[in-house]
């Protein structure tokens, strides 16, 4: 696999107030074990039926998967961004007199 770099780290208040990874196809990582040079990162989808076994190494600045790959669609993929693209367009018919930049910025 190849290395990817387009990895956010944000900040939850939730879980502790634990760190979150989120990759460019929107999986969503904890951190499962923090060690002196690299960060091992395990996906956040779990259930009672199963637990999806991906995992993100962290080097550094350099984020690597692991050879596990996901066992579920990613949240991008569950979420179509064409259901964004209604509900800023109902907004907009709405409200008459925001542009419909405003509108964008503001979601
Ligand atoms: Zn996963």
């Amino acid at each position: 696999m190849e290395p990817l770099n387009d990895f956010e780290i944000v900040r939850t208040g939730s879980q502790r107030g634990s760190a979150l990874l989120i990759d460019s196809r929107s999986y969503k990582y904890t951190i499962k074990f923090k060690g002196k040079l690299s960060t091992r990162w395990t996906c956040c989808k779990r259930s009672k039926l199963f637990t999806c076994k991906a995992t993100v190494i962290q080097t550094g600045s350099t984020f690597k998967p692991d050879t596990e790959a996901h066992t579920h669609p990613s949240l991008s993929e569950l979420l179509t961004s064409s259901n964004v693209r209604v509900e800023i367009k109902e907004k907009a018919t709405s409200h008459v007199f925001t542009s419909p930049q405003a509108i964008t910025n503001g979601v």
